[in-house]
């Protein structure tokens, strides 16, 4: 099934402008150089409409890009810059009854609890509307529905985080190092959307010199950098980069082949019909 794949944001934590700094790509009037904090909407043709992350600028994304139904979340983990947005979630409850099934790992899975225990340990009295979500613990490649989705064990500093492929795309945001396991995962990408934090080292991120080295092992057709601060103007910093390498934006979109559901799978969700 083909999917058309959005990236809704780009930036790194704190968004590109940051509040309170006059640099020239914070002032720039490239809409490149716009980002809002990072997630990926995945719109299966015929078949779900997946969200990795609920980021804290979710409202404004779905809006910029008319993103009325979600089916499904992933999270890669539980930074602020991921899941800030959650609570947006209660606008697609409307538009799509039921539930939305949600997956991450243990720790995010934990963490999601704590932070938003009034959606996943709700209190007796009911005031106001709160998200209707599921929440569940993966280990291993999954189903939404007809699509087969393959987490990427990627780390982020020392802390073991998710990255997603679907089909011919892989995301792998928020990382620094690949567990010696994915490697074999995210052979024959089509698109690769991966962490490069700017050009000085950090050291849970990617710097671009670390990630064309990631890029010069995988190989995917085409790679785009997200997580992007303001020390990378788009339009400069894409014509350094190497052919088949670009700076991600906030918008872009491309087109990919996702995965059939796989037959042995660790959870199985179908009810995004
Ligand atoms: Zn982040
Ligand atoms: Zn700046
Ligand atoms: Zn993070």
């Amino acid at each position: 099934m083909k999917a058309r794949v959005i990236v809704l944001g780009s930036g790194t934590s704190h968004g590109v402008p940051m509040i309170g700094c006059t640099c020239g790509v914070c002032r720039s009037t490239d809409p490149r150089d716009r980002r809002t904090r990072p997630s990926i909407f995945i719109d299966v043709d015929n078949g779900p409409a997946i969200l990795v992350d609920t980021s804290t600028d979710l409202r404004q994304q779905a809006l910029a890009h008319d993103i009325s139904r979600v089916d499904a979340i992933l999270y890669t983990h539980s930074h602020a810059d991921h899941i800030m947005g959650l609570d947006e979630v209660r606008r697609f409850n409307v538009m799509r009854p039921g539930a939305i099934p949600a997956y991450a790992d243990e720790r995010t899975s934990a963490d999601l609890r704590r932070a938003f225990s009034y959606v996943f340990d709700p209190p007796d009295e009911k005031g106001g509307g709160i998200p209707q979500m599921t929440l569940t613990a993966i280990h291993e490649r999954f189903n939404v529905g007809p699509v087969g989705i393959q987490p990427v064990p990627i780390f982020h500093g020392a802390r073991p985080i998710l990255g997603f492929r679907f089909g011919s795309l892989a995301y792998l945001t928020d990382c620094n190092r690949l567990a010696d396991e994915a490697w074999p995962l995210i052979e024959g990408l089509d698109v690769l959307i991966l962490d490069a934090l700017r050009h000085r080292p950090h050291p849970t991120h990617f710097c671009i010199a670390e990630a064309l080295q990631v890029v010069e092992r995988v190989k995917p057709r085409q790679t785009y950098l997200t997580h992007i601060c303001h020390d990378l103007p788009h339009a400069a910093t894409n014509r350094s980069l190497p052919g088949g390498v670009e700076l991600a934006y906030d918008g872009l979109a491309v087109t990919i082949e996702t995965a059939a559901a796989f037959a042995s799978a660790d959870k199985s969700e179908n009810k995004w019909t």
